[in-house]
């Protein structure tokens, strides 16, 4: 009796039969992101449409309008291109462009004079956003709690002073996210605030933005602090990573950090004149 088996190495018809290796994908030492996938998708909180979320070359991210536009049709300091992943501001000399979502999004004034063309799409948002709202899939964003509430509550989106930066978060401070890949290809479910790693101090400091911008008459605003923790630590809170894969660059991001620059004009809503009473933040400045 003869074996069916053909001899080692392949298979009945020939073809190699070496096992098949998974190669996990990586990210260039170069890269200026370290995102696995370009075109981050999220919901805008305020008017619930679509934002891709880009990283540009110098590490910010921008969110664009997911769809391209005649660039005819785009004042020219809107127009975006996309290029190997990476976000430019300008046009890449064809007919389509991208566009920031602010300069679309319904829900605040536009940041532009916009052609005929961009108010009938802002407008078509607005009546999508108004169906959105009307029908519970949208949740309007919260209108400016009366301070008694301010005091005793954990602030839903709190500004942080990070490597002498100022940033507005996306969620309150103990719910801020890693944003890092784990080994079962998962975003990572840690939070950013973790125990026995040295925390912020609640204190107050001038409404203004860090980086110059004109001072507010307004007074003081609630800040989460870190610029008295190590370099190392600050630096952890800015790329929004647990501290096991703060220990770990190798490992890619799943999502983009979500800080947004705090600008006191642009955010005014989420300026709190007094320190949060009980905060995930277990220390104020004496
Ligand atoms: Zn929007
Ligand atoms: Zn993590």
């Amino acid at each position: 009796m003869c074996s069916l088996t053909t001899p080692s190495g392949r298979r009945w018809d020939g073809t190699p039969s070496t096992p098949w290796r998974l190669r996990s994908l990586r990210v260039a030492a170069d890269s200026p992101s370290r995102l696995l996938r370009t075109a981050q998708p999220q919901r805008c909180r305020d008017c619930g449409h679509r934002i891709d979320w880009y990283t540009r070359a110098h590490g910010q991210p921008v969110g664009l309008h997911p769809q391209e536009l005649d660039a005819a049709a785009v004042p020219v300091s809107c127009r975006w291109h996309v290029d190997s992943g990476i976000a430019h501001a300008a046009g890449d000399g064809t007919r389509w462009c991208r566009i920031p979502h602010p300069v679309l999004c319904p829900a605040h004034e536009p940041t532009e004079q916009l052609t005929p063309q961009l108010a009938e799409l802002r407008r078509r948002l607005a009546v999508r956003t108004r169906r959105l709202l009307d029908t519970g899939a949208l949740t309007p964003p919260p209108s400016d709690p009366p301070a008694a509430e301010v005091s005793v509550c954990r602030p839903a989106r709190p500004v942080l002073q990070i490597l002498y930066g100022r940033y507005l978060a996306a969620g309150p401070i103990d719910d801020i996210q890693c944003v890092a890949q784990t080994r079962r290809r998962h975003r990572c479910h840690y939070r950013v605030l973790a125990p026995d790693t040295p925390a912020g101090i609640w204190t107050l400091m001038p409404a203004t933005a860090a980086r110059g911008q004109l001072a507010l008459p307004a007074a003081d605003m609630a800040v989460y602090d870190l610029t008295h923790i190590p370099y190392a630590e600050q630096l952890r809170w800015r790329t929004q990573r647990c501290p096991a894969h703060a220990a770990a660059p190798q490992a890619a991001d799943l999502a983009l950090a979500e800080w947004e620059v705090f600008d006191p004009l642009l955010h005014h809503w989420h300026i709190h004149s007094r320190l949060p009473a009980t905060s995930p933040g277990r220390r104020e400045r004496p």
